[in-house]
C-alpha cells in the first residue's frame, strides 16, 4: 500500500503513521525524521535545514525531493510505504508522481487529518517537556502532578521553541497556505481520504482502517 499523510503540525500524524506502518508492515518515512537525524548528526544537510526550520519555515523542493527520492528506490519500499511530512506542495506531488510513475507505481490513497487551528495553538502552547528525561506533559490535558516538575524523574519542564504561539501560529499558516492546493490536487485525483483528527486516537485510527479497507 501506497499511502501520503497529510494533517498539519500537531493533528497526531506521528502517533497514526507508527500505528498504519505497524499494521500494514511498510516502512515509515518521515522527511521530519531525517532531517533531525541529519541536524542532530550536524551534517551540511542538517545545517540547511535547520536554517529553514528555526524561522519556522519550510525546506525548499528540491532538497526534501531529492531525499525522498533516493529514500523510496530502497529494497523496503518494494511493497509500499507511508510518506509523511512529503509532499508538502503540489511542486513536490508532481515530482513524486513522476518518480513513481517511473518506478511503474502510483499512489493508492492520500490520509488527509483535518484538525482546526485554534485546536492545534492550544494543544501545542500547552506542551511542556522534561530537561531530563524527555518525557512529555501538556498543562490542560496532561499537566504533571507538581507544576513545573517532571512526574517520573523530578527534571524541570520546559516549552520548546517550537511550541511557544507566534512560532505555532505561523507554522500552521504556512502549512495551510501551502497545503491547499494540495489537498485539491489529490481531491481532484480521487485519492484524497478526509480524517476527522479531532476525534482520539483509537477513534481516527479505526477511522483511517476503515476507510482504507473499504477501498481495498
Ligand atoms: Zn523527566
Amino acid at each position: 500500500m501506497r499511502l501520503v499523510l497529510l494533517g498539519p503540525p500537531g493533528a497526531g500524524k506521528g502517533t497514526q503513521a507508527s500505528a498504519i506502518v505497524s499494521k500494514y508492515s511498510i516502512p515509515h518515512i518521515s522527511t521530519g525524521d531525517i532531517f533531525r537525524a541529519n541536524i542532530k548528526n550536524g551534517t551540511e544537510l542538517g545545517k540547511q535545514v535547520e536554517a529553514y526550520m528555526k524561522k519556522g519555515l519550510l525546506v525548499p523542493d528540491e532538497l526534501v525531493v531529492s531525499i525522498v527520492k533516493d529514500r523510496l528506490t530502497k529494497e523496503d519500499c518494494k511493497e509500499g510505504f507511508l510518506l509523511d511530512g512529503f509532499p508538502r506542495t503540489v511542486n513536490q506531488a508532481e515530482a513524486l508522481d513522476k518518480e513513481l510513475k517511473d518506478m511503474n507505481l502510483k499512489l493508492d490513497r492520500v490520509i488527509n487529518i483535518e484538525v482546526g487551528k485554534e485546536i492545534l495553538i492550544e494543544r501545542a502552547i500547552g506542551r511542556r517537556i522534561c530537561k531530563n528525561c524527555g518525557a512529555t506533559y501538556h498543562v490542560k490535558f496532561s499537566p504533571p502532578k507538581v507544576e513545573n516538575t517532571c512526574d517520573k524523574c523530578g527534571g524541570e519542564l520546559y516549552q520548546r521553541d517550537d511550541d511557544k504561539a507566534e512560532t505555532v501560529e505561523k507554522r500552521i499558516e504556512v502549512y495551510q497556505e501551502q497545503t491547499k492546493p494540495l489537498i485539491d490536487y489529490y481531491k481532484e485525483k480521487d485519492l484524497l481520504l478526509n480524517i476527522d483528527g479531532t476525534k482520539s486516537i483509537e477513534e481516527i485510527f479505526y477511522d483511517i482502517v476503515a476507510s482504507l479497507e473499504g477501498d481495498f
